[in-house]
C-alpha cells in the first residue's frame, strides 16, 4: 500500500539532541492548511495512507484535527501520526483524534528513565507526558507503534526501554539507529557526545529485541545493517516500509525508498563480497564518512 509522508512544519515542543530534521528548525514555514488540503487531495489517487509528521504534528492542534478529517473524509484508509507524543498526555486530545480519524498513534520515546528521555529531548517532564499518553491510548485500545532513535547516551537502555515497550503495552516498537545531520557531522565535540558506534549498539539493540519477541510483541530495526542483525534479519524494517512519497521542506521526494537507497545511504568497499549485498541498504552515508568501513564485515555468502 503506497502511502504519503507529509512534513506539516519543524516546529516542535522538544529540542532533540539527535533530531536529523533539526536544523530545518528555523529556516522553513509550517505548511498552510490549504497546502495541506491540496496535498492530501492530489495524492489520493495512489496513495492509501497517509503520515502526518515534522517537526511536530500536534504543534498545532486544532489544525491536525482539521487535516485528519479531510484526510478521512478523502477516503485514506491508515492515518498516522509521528510525534514525540506529548500531546496525548491529554486524553480528550486522544478522543478527538481518534473521532476525526487517525488510526496508527507513533510516538516517540528514547528511554526507559525521564533521566534518560529528557536529557535527549532536552524538554523536562516529556518522558511523564509521552508514557502517560502511551497509557492513555492504550486505555483506548489504540494501535501504537513506538520510535527510539539509538544513540551513544541511550543505547545501553535498550533493553530496559524494550520492558518498558512491553509493559506499557505498545503493539509495536522500533529502534532506529540515528541519522548524522549536517551540523552534528561537522562538529567534532557533538559526535563524540552522541553518535554510538554500530559495533557497540549491536548486542544491546538484540537484547531489545529479545525482550519483545519473548512478549510477543511485534519488534523492528530501522537503518541497521544486515552484518549487525545476524540471527535478527527478519526484523529489518526497510524490507517492509511502503513506497512512499515525501512532502518535506517546499520539496517534494518521489518514491523515498529509492531516495533513500541511492543517495541517503552508501555501501562499502567491501559490501560486494557480502550476502546481502543486493537488499542492505548499508547505514546512513554519514556514519562512514566519519568512522570509515572497518566495522562493515560482509556476511559470508
Ligand atoms: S552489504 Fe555491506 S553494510 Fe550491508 S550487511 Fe553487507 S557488509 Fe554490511
Amino acid at each position: 500500500m503506497k502511502r504519503i509522508d507529509v512534513k506539516v512544519g519543524f516546529q516542535c515542543s522538544n529540542l532533540c539532541r539527535f533530531c536529523v530534521q533539526g536544523d530545518k528548525r528555523y529556516k522553513h514555514p509550517d505548511k498552510s492548511t490549504k497546502e495541506i488540503k491540496e496535498i492530501l487531495k492530489k495524492s489520493k489517487k495512489d496513495a492509501e495512507g497517509v503520515v502526518f509528521t515534522g517537526g511536530e504534528p500536534t504543534f498545532r492542534p486544532k489544525e491536525l484535527l482539521k487535516w485528519v478529517t479531510y484526510a478521512k473524509g478523502l477516503g485514506y484508509k491508515t492515518i498516522q501520526i509521528q510525534t514525540n507524543g506529548r500531546m496525548f498526555s491529554y486524553l480528550g486530545y486522544c478522543k478527538d483524534l481518534i473521532k476525526a480519524g487517525v488510526n496508527e498513534f507513533g510516538p516517540a520515546l528514547h528511554g526507559s528513565t525521564p533521566e534518560i528521555h529528557d536529557y535527549l529531548t532536552r524538554a523536562p517532564g516529556s518522558w511523564e507526558q509521552t508514557t502517560k499518553g502511551i497509557r492513555n491510548l492504550r486505555s483506548l485500545g489504540q494501535y501504537i507503534l513506538t520510535n527510539s532513535v539509538i544513540n551513544k547516551k541511550n543505547y545501553k537502555d535498550l533493553p530496559n526501554l524494550a520492558k518498558l515497550f512491553v509493559s506499557l503495552g505498545v503493539s509495536q516498537f522500533q529502534f532506529a539507529f540515528m541519522h548524522i545531520n549536517h551540523i552534528i557531522a561537522n562538529d567534532p565535540n557533538l559526535i563524540k557526545g552522541i553518535v554510538p558506534r554500530h559495533s557497540k549498539v549491536e548486542p544491546y539493540v538484540k537484547k531489545g529485541l529479545n525482550v519483545g519477541i519473548n512478549a510477543g510483541v511485534k519488534v523492528m530495526t530501522e537503518a541497521i545493517p544486515y552484518c549487525f542483525m545476524e540471527g535478527y534479519e527478519e526484523y529489518i524494517a526497510e524490507k517492509v516500509i511502503p513506497e512512499s512519497d515525501v512532502f518535506d521542506a517546499g520539496f517534494e521526494v518521489k518514491d523515498y525508498s529509492k531516495y533513500r537507497k541511492n543517495q541517503g545511504k552508501a555501501k562499502g568497499p567491501n559490501c560486494p563480497k557480502c550476502k546481502y549485498y543486493k537488499i542492505c541498504e548499508g547505514p546512513w552515508r554519514e556514519y562512514p564518512q566519519i568512522f570509515g568501513w572497518d566495522e562493515f564485515k560482509p556476511v559470508k555468502k
